[in-house]
């Protein structure tokens, strides 16, 4: 008998007839003789949907409101899929994040889980019942509901295997594992069987939604195994493992992630003197933006561009502040641009190969395209370039790579 914890995301929850069909699939493991704590996401879109409605009574909703608007789309699919398990004969239990108890730190929309309390789920595991969890949501240490950011269901998931010491992690999403990148972007993209925490840690962190980067954290630090898999089409999924797997034939990279999640901002003639990055950078993360790639180049006058990104959503407000920077350091302007996308090789094999950023280099200069920025880090390379070029500039580095699947 084993302990699993199942999440279900928002496509497999989708519609009344796929929460029947997940009822289904869970009573199968059950008659298999499992325990099963199943965490699903909201309806698909439906978390869309309700921070569109708030969008359109208030630019700049409070935080907490908008945790408490939120919250709701997993409240009904907890309910829901009870009710489908109960029609199939089953024992099921909802919970809402605060019942079972999730706590987590006050910052709404983003809050990291402290604590889960394992009794009520253990009680209901230990009476034959199927454990029913709201995702992406929890209670602050003063009764606020919380939620854990964009794709924080994984992060449950994973959080509650952890806390039940469960024998497996399951993500059961509308694609069957993780790929060598996104595979609706790139016809030849090829599942891995495995990928190491590490380097799910990175493609989840340059883009790769198919894990929040909190659950693959979360899995790695309390050694959970995950495992990601279709939730309708039978099949070995992905397993994120601990282990690099002494392979010769390893390639260099095994995936590439990307993001249009960014926006970049340049100060142009700034003049340079010790304290400038902090002068400039100082007030946007006092206004809680975060900062990915930085760059700054000084030229032969003296005077140096600045050049940063920041997360789209983020843009308007950062321009705002740095025009203020602008006046009081006399720079020359200010230069905002959202069409701009991210692309990373992504490998732990790119640790014993020198050459991957050049090769790399060579491969989008030959589709002629411009890159606008550039960072590194020992297992991953990861380039700013115009949006317009991503697709092409994906599909040409995945075949230069070597990572598309043979043709048949
Ligand atoms: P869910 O609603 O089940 O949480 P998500 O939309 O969050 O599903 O994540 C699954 C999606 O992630 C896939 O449909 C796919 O388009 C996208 N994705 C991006 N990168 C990858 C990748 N490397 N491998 C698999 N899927 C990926
Ligand atoms: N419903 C939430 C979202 O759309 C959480 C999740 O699906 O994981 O981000
Ligand atoms: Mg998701």
């Amino acid at each position: 008998m084993a302990l699993i914890v199942q999440k279900y995301g928002g496509t497999s929850v989708g519609t009344v007839e796929r929460i029947q069909a997940v009822a289904e699939k869970i009573k199968r493991f059950v008659d298999d003789g499992n325990q099963i704590v199943v965490v699903v996401s909201a309806m698909s879109g439906e978390t869309n949907r309700l921070i569109g409605m708030a969008k359109q009574i208030h630019d700049e909703p409070t935080p907490r409101e908008m945790d408490v608007l939120v919250s709701t789309g997993e409240q009904v699919t907890i309910a829901l899929l009870s009710m489908a398990l109960h029609k199939l004969g089953l024992g099921a239990r909802s919970y809402t994040g605060s019942q079972v108890s999730i706590t987590t730190d006050s910052s709404f929309m983003k809050a990291r889980i402290e604590h889960i309390d394992d009794k009520s789920m253990r009680a209901d595991l230990s009476q034959g019942r199927v454990v029913v969890v709201a995702g992406f949501q929890g209670v602050d240490p003063h009764g606020n509901i919380t939620t854990l950011g964009r794709g924080g269901s994984d992060t449950t998931a994973v959080a509650l295997a952890a806390a039940l010491n469960a024998d497996e992690c399951q993500i059961y999403t509308d694609v069957d594992g993780v790929y060598t990148t996104d595979p609706r972007v790139v016809d030849s993209a090829r599942r891995l069987d495995r990928i190491t925490f590490e380097e799910m840690l990175e493609m989840a962190s340059q883009g790769s939604k198919v894990l929040q980067i909190r659950s693959v954290e979360f899995a790695g630090k309390y050694n959970v195994p995950l495992r990601v898999l279709h939730s309708f089409q039978e099949g070995p999924g992905t397993l994120i493992t601990v282990d690099e797997e002494v392979d010769m034939e390893k390639p260099v990279i095994s995936g590439i992630a990307f993001t249009r999640d960014e926006a970049k901002l340049t100060l142009r003639g700034v003049p340079d003197t010790p304290g400038i990055a902090y002068k400039i950078l100082g007030p946007i993360g006092d206004a809680n933006i975060e900062i990915d790639m930085i760059v700054q180049n000084i030229g032969a006058d003296g005077a140096t561009d600045f050049t940063f990104t920041v997360h789209r959503n983020d843009m308007v407000r950062a321009k705002k502040i740095l025009e203020q920077v602008a006046a009081e350091l006399d720079a020359r302007e200010v230069l905002a641009d959202d069409k701009i996308a991210k692309v990373a090789l992504v490998g732990v094999g790119m640790r014993s190969h020198a050459g991957v950023a050049s090769r790399m280099f060579q491969t989008l200069a030959a589709e002629g395209v411009n890159i606008e920025m550039i960072s590194t880090s020992e297992i991953k390379v990861s380039v700013v370039i115009a949006e317009k070029y991503l697709e092409l500039a994906v599909r040409a580095l995945h075949s230069a790579f070597e990572l598309d699947k043979p043709s048949v």
